[in-house]
């Protein structure tokens, strides 16, 4: 049994796929993802693998309709990104830049070639490291999501962005970054990106990555871009693992449109959650997080700023 169910008191869907019960969890002495397993093979340094334990599947079968509740089938695709053949690298900050562009165009290739599918409609890319926040293998990897469903945190966002264009004329994305970037919650801007720790961070250490071009999906972007991305993720990312003195664990997850419809007034981006406080304890989304949605922070972005911009430095100073 696996479907896709919603909650009729705040539209969120929920994803039931009990088969990923049966996932290995923190093996120690075997990894899927290694050079020379069953599914990897030799002669690759990046690889999009089908999930073995996907939440979403091409056979997935009918939903069950229920006559009150809202269900949707549970269509897709899942696919692991392994980033490097290096088992016991840490993070994708370690991977040389080139590398890192390398994974990104795949998976720009594979959000292109998922947008021909009309089963799905949004697509999501996400990448969560650190044991401490649960994931199940350490092996430096990345995760895509095709859902036939857009995530409502997203509809939340679309909605908002489509207000804004609509009584503004304005894109309010484009707004938050012009608001940003002079701030001294800036952390970085190219000529390409930038990224800042948000006016309204919710995680101890978040940092948000903007393009300056106004596009909405990943396959909008050009090479140039990708490559730029590339050296900012490098950077940023190099910057959580020395912020607060020990690698940080992180979400990151990128925000575009669905893969259908006009979505003109929406504007893609990167946010990444670092979840150490400042002195290195992780926060939890406990009750009030979780439960109502309001989050609580011990710390002002502002520090988390300047803290982020101090371990940017230090990054820059080992790598040139
Ligand atoms: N996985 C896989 N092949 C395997 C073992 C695991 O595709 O042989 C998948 C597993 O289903 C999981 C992913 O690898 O989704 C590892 O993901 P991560 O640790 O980031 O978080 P999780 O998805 O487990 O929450
Ligand atoms: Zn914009
Ligand atoms: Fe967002």
């Amino acid at each position: 049994m696996s479907e896709i169910r919603r909650d009729p008191t705040t539209g969120d869907w929920i994803v039931v796929a009990p088969r990923r019960l049966e996932r290995p969890w923190q093996p120690e002495s075997f990894c899927p993802f290694d050079p020379g397993a069953p599914e990897t093979g030799h002669g690759w340094d990046v690889l999009i693998l089908p999930n073995r334990y996907p939440v979403v599947s091409a056979d997935a079968p009918p939903p069950r309709p229920d006559g009150f509740y809202e269900t949707a089938r549970a269509y897709g695709r899942a696919l692991v990104v392994v980033e490097t053949p290096s088992h016991d690298l840490d993070d994708l900050s370690d991977l040389p830049v080139e590398q890192i562009e390398k994974v990104l165009r795949m998976v720009r290739d594979e959000a292109a070639r998922a947008a021909s599918d009309p089963g799905v409609l949004y697509l999501l890319y996400f990448r969560n490291k650190g044991r401490e926040i649960g994931v199940s293998l350490t092996h430096p990897h990345s995760q895509i999501y095709e859902l036939p469903v857009v995530p409502e945190r997203i509809a939340r966002e679309l909605e908002r962005a489509e207000e804004y264009w609509r009584s503004r004329g304005r894109c309010l994305h484009c707004d938050v970054v012009a608001r940003e970037s002079p701030s001294g919650r800036a952390l970085l801007r190219g000529t390409r990106w930038t990224a800042f720790v948000p006016y309204y961070a919710r995680w101890p250490h978040e940092v948000h990555v903007y393009p300056l071009r106004h596009v909405q999906l990943l396959t909008q972007l050009d090479d140039e871009e990708l490559a730029e991305l590339a050296r900012v993720l490098k950077a940023v990312l190099c910057a959580l693992k020395r912020a607060v003195g020990r690698p940080m664990p992180y979400m990151m997850v990128l925000h575009q449109a669905p893969l259908r419809g006009d979505h003109r007034y929406y504007h893609l981006h990167f946010e990444i959650y670092g979840m150490y406080r400042p002195d290195g304890r992780l926060k939890y989304a406990a009750s009030a997080e979780t439960g109502a949605g309001i989050y609580t922070l011990d710390a002002a972005p502002e520090d988390a700023a300047e803290r982020l911009r101090k371990a940017l430095a230090s990054c820059r100073s080992d790598t040139s």
